[in-house]
């Protein structure tokens, strides 16, 4: 018997390489086909290789009245990926991280989800998808996981700064969101109260700010930007006509702090002169 292992994890576990059943021992994990083997720390089962940082401390935001109750009544099998540090621990929930938050299940990776497939009733998935390398991957390993007829909900950056860096890869448009997705019947693409335009402009404008002030804008300066009106900004947008106050010194922050909130890069390659041993 595993002695580490919480038992409701063992009839769920697969192999994240081969998709195989897992051999629980006290301290590892094996894979019965492939011969993987996972480590468990603290009770949680490791599917990713690096050392894991451990943060019970930490206490993320809350999903949300209307999750909280689906996973209070605990009528329905919830996978919850990235949930950081929840304030309650629901039996039929499984907590998917990648560190050891308070109450994580399994740390791993979205891409390849160490669970047999058909497992779940629901799966939730808040700010995840912008912080993942392939989501369109990490979509269908989601598709695979759920029963027949269950449901996800998604929560994902669009109009962000960004955060988490590096980890930060995409803010997605609604189309880019539902094209994710496709595989699944999209009941409703929404804002929620939490992505509305005000928190837009909050998060954004707090960013601007704090990037000039990190970039070592004038204090006089700054104080013309967090004077100036968000009226001043858009009819500079519409007319090209006068320039709001502290533009100049906004485009001229160092590059580091730009790139945490500008509109777009600008992209410079090449194709490599020597490719015959990397080429496939
Ligand atoms: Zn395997």
């Amino acid at each position: 018997m595993p002695a580490a292992l919480a038992p409701r994890l063992t009839s769920i576990l697969a192999c994240p390489r081969c998709g195989s059943l897992l051999e629980p021992g006290s301290s590892t994990i094996q894979c019965s086909k492939c011969g993987s083997e996972f480590r468990v720390e603290q009770g949680v089962p490791i599917f990713v290789a690096e050392d894991v940082v451990v943060a019970r401390e930490h206490t993320s935001n809350p999903l949300g009245a209307e999750f909280e109750e689906i996973l209070r009544q605990g009528n329905d099998f919830v996978l919850n990926i990235g949930a950081g540090g929840t304030a309650e621990r629901y039996p039929n929930c499984i907590e998917f991280e990648h560190k050891i938050f308070r109450h994580t299940d399994v740390v791993g990776d979205a891409h390849h989800l160490p669970f047999r497939d058909a497992t779940f009733d629901r799966v939730f998935a808040f700010n995840v998808f912008e912080h993942l390398a392939d989501p369109k991957a990490a979509a269908q390993e989601i598709y695979r996981v759920l029963k027949p007829g269950g449901g996800i909900a998604i929560h994902t950056a669009f109009l962000q700064p960004l955060h988490e860096a590096p980890h930060h890869f995409y803010n997605a448009t609604e189309y880019g969101v539902r094209l994710w997705f496709a595989a699944f019947e999209i009941e409703n693409c929404r804002v929620s109260g939490n992505f509305g335009p005000g928190v837009m402009l909050a998060f954004l404008t707090s960013q601007v700010l704090d990037s000039a002030r990190l970039g070592g804008i004038s204090a006089e300066e700054e104080k013309l930007v967090s004077e100036s009106t968000i009226g001043e900004w858009a009819d500079f947008w519409n007319t090209r006509g006068e320039l709001p106050p502290g533009f100049g010194a906004l485009q001229a922050l160092p590059e580091p702090m730009q790139k945490r909130v500008a509109a777009g890069f600008e992209l410079l390659a090449r194709k490599p002169l020597a490719t015959g041993q990397t080429n496939r």
